[in-house]
């Protein structure tokens, strides 16, 4: 098969039809009508995803500056690590956001992907936010070297990098479908050690307007996957001769690699802290990693795995079944929004 690049989908182009024909590579007007798309049902994802706006200073950070001081040195590193790591994950994911919807040629993409953006940049905002909280601005500049620095890290984003450039070098429908299956990942699988460790903390009532703060993330980024897991189903149906068993194996084979560097990672940042299995860590990503296949419309690899082992972490999340918990829902009504900056006027 011989690769065809796509071009930038047009602005505005009068003689398409308003109703796209295809999601890449199809033709549509630019105009939209909500109630005449290719898949009415992304109208609800649309509606969702506006559904939850937020943004970072309505976090009210004054209990986390006067408790940051009181975790032991370990989970004091690992926070930093980790909100490093999740800055490495979200930054690279506002503008493949925006990549995706540059060749997207149908509107409501689009205007789904626009949103997508918007909230990357807010979960960007909010852990420049929450570090400014609780350390000085040279360790808020050392957390956020990581991405660039630290071995193990760049280890386990190396290919999800990789995959990303490649689609800006060579916008084809294969490294769309490619960089649908590394945002599943990244959506899907490797926040969720960084989301676990937060969690574990405000099991113990510590730092509660972090974990507030990445709950929100977390909403989000579960909507996100299940968005692009949608777009990618989608996508392969439009282009069934990328639906090869050679395709398949790849992507099963990504998921797998994926899984090895994100146990190897989590086991390095969370290694000394208490409260946190490695054992069940890894079951847990191995869960993840299936309930993001059988979203993609895939079968899961880790049969021992089709039950989620960390089942306390459902109690700070909704999860994507549906059954919707909302211990913070709850708890964040309790705080009062906050223009100032970070809550340091309570101190
Ligand atoms: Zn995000
Ligand atoms: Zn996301």
């Amino acid at each position: 098969m011989s690769v065809t690049l796509l071009k930038k989908a047009k602005t505005m182009e009068p003689s398409f039809p308003n109703k796209s024909t295809k999601i890449f590579g199809g033709e549509s007007s630019g105009i939209l009508n909500w109630n005449d798309i290719k898949y009415p049902h992304w109208y609800k994802m649309y509606k969702r995803l506006v559904g939850n706006y937020w943004q970072a200073d309505e976090i009210n950070m004054s209990s986390d500056v006067k408790q940051f001081d009181m975790l032991t040195e370990e989970e004091q590193n690992a926070y930093l690590k980790i909100i490093g790591l999740l800055s490495t994950l979200d930054a690279p994911q506002t503008r493949t956001a925006l990549l995706l919807s540059l060749y997207a040629t149908d509107s409501s993409v689009q205007s789904i992907m626009a949103v997508i953006a918007q909230q990357e940049a807010v979960h960007n905002e909010s852990y420049s936010y929450v570090l400014s909280s609780v350390v000085s601005l040279k360790e808020q500049n050392e957390a956020f070297q990581l991405g660039r620095t630290d071995p193990i890290l760049l280890k386990r984003n190396k290919r999800l990098i990789e995959g990303y450039n490649q689609f800006v070098e060579e916008p084809s429908i294969e490294n769309i479908l490619k960089t649908l299956v590394y945002t599943s990942l990244l959506e899907g699988l490797f926040f969720y050690s960084g989301f676990a460790f937060f969690y574990n903390l405000a099991r113990d009532n510590k730092m509660v307007g972090t974990s507030t703060m990445i709950s929100y993330i977390n909403r989000d980024e579960l909507e996100h996957g299940r968005f692009i897991s949608e777009l990618f189903r989608a996508t392969l149906a439009e282009y069934p001769d990328y639906n090869t068993e050679t395709f398949i194996d790849w992507v099963y084979n990504e998921f797998s690699m994926a899984v090895d560097l994100e146990i190897e990672w989590s086991s390095y940042v969370l290694e000394d802290v208490e409260g946190i299995d490695l054992e069940e860590m890894s079951g847990y990503i191995k869960y993840r990693a299936n309930k993001m296949l059988r979203l993609l419309g895939l079968s899961e690899i880790y049969p021992e795995n089709v039950e989620n082992p960390m089942k306390w972490i459902r109690a700070y999340v909704d999860n994507i079944d549906g059954t919707k918990t909302d211990f913070f829902e709850q708890k964040s009504r309790q705080y009062t929004k906050t223009s100032d900056l970070n809550g340091f006027d309570d101190l």
